[in-house]
């Protein structure tokens, strides 16, 4: 913290070493803020003069807080997801503190999703997966903020379900939201200079305020951090490695029992029991996928991680948490999902194993293809 140094913008306290968390400003720009006396945090600053909002994020508790504001208005809450990570998006409890307030779920970043999938399949799979959760959206939109796709029709549901309100944005961390933000900023022309910052009464949380025509705006809230997703033990060059950026290409494998599957150094899935199958991979398109035999795989890690195994690099394997093992009999067509980094599409009746590491979940869920 700046001691007693506030930004003009929001009145956040600055603070020079935390990038990306609330009110930080480089030191750099803290110095030459001073001369004029005139300094914004990093967040204000850009919404100035670029007209871009930043990504914040927020911890669990502070996030509730907010949710529960957003419990007492009267609103349309726009609930922002990544479907190549619909459960590393889920935001807990978000059910309870919508109340009554209808929720408009919109699946981001389409655009990575193969496109041999039928959209309808899609929307009704992100309606079926939130309401597992406890989440009953009035309606279901799909949009890929970085490539601009259907903003339009994304603007047309929000003002068809608004109905006058003022309409929140909430989404965890990376799920695009301020990407998404910034496409709609600049498909409303003539918002440019009504961008406001300001708080959530009672709170260190800042809000942007995106005034519609009427007297109510669009307003972006934090990000929540979510613990088990897999952005949080990768640096920031790995996370960009491992996020997919164009439309995933599935890779098939024939696999015979007691055959394992690598991803990087990152994750791995064992065939423990069943007939020879094909197992369909969802990874980024660049990551490395090495079949290995099960009884080998436990040296193959140990000897390899960090070299023919990456990422992680050999640097990061030193704090890399261990891979632990989670056991699935399947049932059903079911997919093997590694939390944020992809899943693989197994058969019925057969035994396997995903790791993944200590803190990243592994679950299984139906075939989303
Ligand atoms: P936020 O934390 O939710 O505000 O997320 P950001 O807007 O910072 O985006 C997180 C990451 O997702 C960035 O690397 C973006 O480039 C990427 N991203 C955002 N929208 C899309 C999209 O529509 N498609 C793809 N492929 N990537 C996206």
């Amino acid at each position: 913290l700046v001691e007693g140094i506030n930004c003009v913008g929001c009145g956040v306290q600055l603070q020079t070493e935390h990038k990306g968390e609330l009110g930080f400003t480089p030191m750099s720009a803290l110095k030459k803020g001073l001369e004029t006396d005139e300094v914004y945090c990093q967040r204000c600053f850009r919404l100035r003069h670029y007209n871009e909002i930043q990504p914040v994020s927020l911890t669990d508790d502070d996030f509730r807080r907010l949710l529960g504001q957003i419990a007492d208005t009267k609103s349309l809450i726009v609930y922002v997801v990544d479907i190549f990570d619909f459960t590393g998006s889920l935001i807990p409890g978000l059910h309870r503190f919508v109340g009554d307030n209808p929720v408009l779920l919109v699946g981001n970043k389409a655009d990575v999703m193969p496109s041999s999938l039928k959209r309808t399949k899609l929307t009704d799979w992100m309606r079926q997966q939130a309401n597992i959760n406890g989440i009953r959206p009035i309606d279901v939109a799909l949009v890929s903020a970085a490539k601009n796709h259907s903003i339009d029709q994304l603007l047309a549901k929000i003002d068809k379900y608004r109905d006058g309100r003022d309409v929140y944005v909430v989404g965890v961390t990376n799920v695009g939201k301020s990407t998404l933000i910034n496409a709609i900023i600049k498909q409303q022309t003539g918002i440019q200079d009504l961008i406001t910052t300001s708080r959530f009464p009672g709170t260190t949380l800042d809000k942007i305020e995106i005034p519609f025509d009427d007297n109510t705006s669009l307003i972006d809230t934090p990000g929540i951090i979510h613990q088990d997703q897999m952005a949080h033990y990768l640096g920031a060059k790995e996370l960009k490695y491992v996020s997919p950026q164009k439309e995933l290409k599935p890779v098939v494998f024939q696999l015979n029992a007691e055959q394992t599957l690598f991803f990087g150094g990152l994750a791995r899935l064992d065939f423990v029991q069943g007939e020879r199958s094909p197992f369909v991979a969802y990874f980024e398109n660049n990551l490395m996928i090495h079949r290995t035999k099960l009884a080998n795989a436990d040296n193959f890690y140990e000897k390899h991680a960090g070299e023919l195994l990456v990422p992680p690099t050999s640097d990061e394997m030193t704090n890399f948490p261990a891979l632990q093992r989670h056991e699935f009999r399947t049932k059903v067509k079911s997919d093997i999902v590694i939390n944020g980094l992809g899943w693989v599409t197994v058969p019925a009746n057969v035994t396997v194993a995903g790791w993944a590491p200590k803190g990243v979940s592994v679950l299984v869920r139906a075939a989303m293809i």
